[in-house]
């Protein structure tokens, strides 16, 4: 029989990724904007508690099991930051462009060479909202900062995130080489495994 699952996201994006990643399994995810949920507050320190507060929202709320992701860029010469805060850099209500001209501004002056960064996502599935033992799996993906946006592809930090082994900005990749190359998609594989749903 196939699994419902909810997928803790309001973010478009992130759901548009993530379903084409789950796509053909045999799991039918339903977005938690399909139940007018509304978004749990992030409250935590680290994308491994914040990831554990939205799918436990999503599950208490739905009664499925729920998987929710958290994710963000760790810039270098920033010291890690923008990080657990990217959606919200440049502020409560601020958009992505706002957030990646705040990037971009806050890097003047920077070398390329010490622009390095790298986008962290942490999914978790949460069989009920009480589960105590979470499936937690993580993936990075590195790269740097470019100086100006290319490419319309993707969502969030995507027009300025070079990716060095496709020489381009991740916005300019094609979507299904992202999600193969991606930190959603490699934390995304290994829940895959973890659930022998792959
Ligand atoms: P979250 O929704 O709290 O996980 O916030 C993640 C934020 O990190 C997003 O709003 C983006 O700003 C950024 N981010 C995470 N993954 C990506 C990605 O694949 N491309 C571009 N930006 C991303």
């Amino acid at each position: 029989m196939r699994r419902r699952v909810v997928l803790a996201s309001g973010n478009q994006g992130k759901v548009r990724e993530i379903g084409a990643l789950l796509a053909g399994l045999d799991v039918e995810v339903v977005p938690q904007s399909d139940f007018n949920i509304d978004e749990a507050e992030e409250t935590g320190l680290t994308f491994v508690e914040n990831a554990i507060i939205k799918a436990r929202h999503a599950a208490h709320h739905t009664g499925l099991p729920a998987i929710a992701d958290d994710s963000g860029l760790e810039v270098d010469a920033l010291n890690g930051a923008p990080g657990i805060y990217s959606s919200r850099f440049a502020g409560a209500d601020a958009s992505s462009r706002d957030n990646l001209n705040k990037l971009l501004t806050d890097l003047q002056g920077i070398p390329e060479e010490s622009r390095t960064a790298r986008f962290q996502c942490v999914i978790i599935y949460m069989e009920h909202p009480a589960d105590p033992t979470p499936i937690i799996c993580q993936g990075s993906w590195e790269g740097r900062i470019l100086f100006e946006s290319h490419g319309t592809n993707g969502f969030g930090y995507d027009p300025i995130f070079y990716v060095p082994t496709h020489d381009c900005a991740s916005a300019e990749l094609p979507p299904d080489i992202k999600n193969r190359l991606s930190h959603r998609g490699q934390a995304l594989k290994k829940l895959l495994t973890a659930l022998q749903i792959s």
